[in-house]
């Protein structure tokens, strides 16, 4: 019997366990940190091995085939022995597409996934089809490839997810920009992440879809050094020859081969520029899929949007408050600074991941009123923004920042949170950092 390890135990690695004992493989799971009691249950039931907080070498070295968390980077010691042992080393969505005819709906950017993958998925269900939401939003796709029998599925994919696939196929592939991000893990070289992304498209044909942003500059380049086999659906804000969505005087078009539609911009139910991408993006998709435009038009007005990206919370004595907590880089903070019409006051800040705030510079300067620090070393912001603007308070924890950017903050302005940087200097995670900043603009 063939041997398959899985290294992480978490919502991926418990599903791939599932699906891989379900094909009959001996598996083991093994995760350097504790297991979360959900997956510890459910590997039980299931009566499959495993380990937490340890790697047990000699129960992982025999293996045929290891499927690795996301989490783990290439660079962690065991991946490297494996490696050196010749082992072939997958990620759980290249191990649950060996064993689904489903066609495979894919979602990557660097930013944008979450949003538009939950927009898509929204279009699809609405419309009827037999649709599974799965990646790094929801259950794994492994656990729903073990246990359902859908006939599609929107995968959100990561560039970590992308760099365990060698053979997969996305059938539509969406890939809505690229920006720097995540440097640490490919070397501190930006072509390595780029080409990650890239992985996206790997294995299509002309069968296949792949829509872009036709403006991104990093895509752009790509396009012009690739020989694409893929059949193209760029979308773009300006029309160009080729572009399948794009806007006209506040007109947004979406055209294939299947279907054209039109609405107004204001109708979207995403607002924003970024979002008007999403929307494209996922639009096109659904149109290739032969979702009608009636309903098309429809969903892309009635989606209720995710929580925690420009996510409106309340509105205190003519003050908007708007949570964007899963705004972790600077790019998209730029795009919700951008989609917001009135004087801002900003709450930035948390863990640094090197980033240079360049990019949002001219837009705090022609919006930002005032800015909230909240983070335990704030050094790198006071760096950046200190000599250009002078209404700057420090906060170390939510409570104090919402009180103070409710204090700054002044009739018709909003108060943002779009904090640019990580959460885990003074929260669990960005969702927490999210849920404690609506609950103290509750209280106000
Ligand atoms: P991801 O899953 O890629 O992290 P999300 O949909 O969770 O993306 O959104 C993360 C942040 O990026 C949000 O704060 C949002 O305002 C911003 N954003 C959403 N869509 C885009 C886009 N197409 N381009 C740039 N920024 C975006």
């Amino acid at each position: 019997m063939k041997r398959i390890v899985i290294l992480g135990g978490g919502e991926s690695g418990a599903g791939a366990a599932v699906l891989a004992k379900k094909q009959g493989f001996d598996v083991f799971v093994s995760d350097l940190s504790e297991i979360k009691s959900q997956y510890k249950k459910l590997l039980n039931e299931e009566g499959i091995a495993w380990e937490e907080k340890k790697h047990t070498e000699s129960l992982i070295i025999n293996a045929d085939e290891v499927i690795k968390s996301p989490g783990i980077p290439d660079k962690a010691p065991l991946i490297k022995q494996l490696k050196n042992l010749g082992t072939s080393i997958i990620s759980e969505i290249e191990f649950a597409g060996r064993y689904s005819n489903a066609k495979m709906i894919c979602i990557t950017g660097s930013n944008g996934k979450t949003t538009t993958t939950m927009l898509l998925y929204h279009l699809l269900k609405n419309a009827g089809l037999n649709v599974g939401l799965a990646g790094n939003v929801g259950q794994s796709l492994a656990l729903q490839v073990a246990t359902e029998n859908y006939d599609f599925y929107v995968v959100e994919l990561s560039s970590f997810q992308l760099d365990g696939m060698y053979k997969f196929k996305a059938d539509l592939a969406i890939l809505l920009n690229i920006t720097p991000d995540h440097l640490d893990r490919y070397d501190y070289n930006f072509q390595n992440y780029v080409d990650s992304k890239f992985r996206i498209i790997q294995n299509q044909g002309p069968e296949n879809a792949f829509i872009y942003w036709e403006n991104d500059p990093v895509i752009k380049a790509e396009l012009a050094k690739r020989n694409i086999n893929s059949t193209l659906y760029p979308f773009a804000i300006d029309k160009t020859e080729k572009t399948s969505a794009f806007v006209i005087q506040n007109e947004l078009f979406i055209n294939t081969l299947k279907s054209s539609l039109q609405m107004s911009i204001s109708e979207l139910a995403l607002q924003g520029i970024h979002n008007t991408y999403n929307s494209m993006a996922a639009g096109i998709a659904a149109s290739i899929v032969n979702v009608k435009k009636e309903n098309i038009k429809e969903s892309l007005q009635d989606f209720q949007g995710v929580e925690h990206r420009l996510e409106y919370v309340a509105t205190v004595r003519n003050i908007r408050f708007i949570n964007d907590s899963k705004a972790t880089n600077v790019n998209s903070c730029w795009y919700a600074l951008q989609s917001i019409k009135t004087p801002v006051v900003l709450i930035i800040g948390g863990t640094d991941k090197g980033n240079d705030y360049t990019e949002i510079e001219a837009l705090v300067e022609e919006k930002v009123k005032g800015m909230v620090f909240l983070g335990l070393d704030n050094t790198a912001l006071h760096n950046f923004f200190d000599s250009k603007t002078n209404n700057i308070v420090e906060a170390q924890s939510m409570e104090a920042a919402v009180k103070a950017a409710y204090e700054m903050g002044k009739d018709g302005d909003a108060v943002l949170l779009s904090p640019c940087c990580a959460s885990f200097d003074l929260f669990q995670n960005y969702e927490d950092r999210g849920r404690q900043f609506k609950k103290c603009v509750k209280t106000l």
